[in-house]
């Protein structure tokens, strides 16, 4: 049997950013550790919290050109027991609203909260495109003008597989996150 896609964490200004953008919309797909704050393994506490220089600019320009903010994670920690599901939507209520701070709000996280090891057949953990493609469903976004900003070959197997076409990997946090910018033309 298949595993369901988890719920994702919906921003509490969802409705009004989707208002603003008429569909078909298109969206920057973000990965969360690596690219919005640096991986240092299983974070999902304030304090540990470190942002990828650059990260917030690159969001800024990303919305100034009309892409809707969406983060797709694999959240392992979970399966493993590292941090229950409600201790990762009290992080992530954390995240969005720091970035809602910065007039760049995110309109959904989706996460998996699975494992190969405990969970077989799950179809959110990138590379599966399960995330994305629940995303693009349900804010009536058009893969082809999306991009997916990751720091693993998996997320972009995962943008690839969904049917993004502008995909782009972090080689060094803050110099690629100014070309991928550039790249991306926003
Ligand atoms: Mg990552
Ligand atoms: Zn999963």
């Amino acid at each position: 049997m298949p595993v369901e896609i988890a719920k994702p964490y919906l921003d509490p200004h969802a409705e009004e950013l989707l208002a603003a953008i008429p569909a078909p919309r298109k969206a920057l797909f973000l990965d969360r550790d690596g690219v919005i704050n640096v991986d240092h393994g299983y974070v999902h506490k304030p304090e540990d919290t470190e942002w990828v220089p650059g990260i917030f600019k690159l969001c800024a320009e990303a919305q100034r050109a009309g892409y809707l903010l969406v983060v797709v994670t694999n959240q392992a920690g979970i399966a493993r027991g590292y941090y229950s599901v409600e201790e990762f939507m009290a992080y992530t209520r954390w995240v969005h609203e720091q970035f809602a701070l910065k007039g760049t709000p995110f309109v959904a996280t989706y996460y998996c909260p699975h494992h190969p090891e405990f969970a077989p057949g799950c179809e959110c953990r990138k590379p599966s495109p399960g995330m994305i493609s629940a995303a693009l469903a349900d804010f009536e976004i058009e893969a082809m003008n999306c991009a997916i900003i990751g720091d693993k070959k998996t997320d972009l197997q995962a943008g690839l597989a969904a049917g993004l076409m502008k995909n782009r990997l972090i080689y060094s946090a803050n110099k690629s996150l100014f070309y991928i910018s550039r790249e991306l033309d926003l």
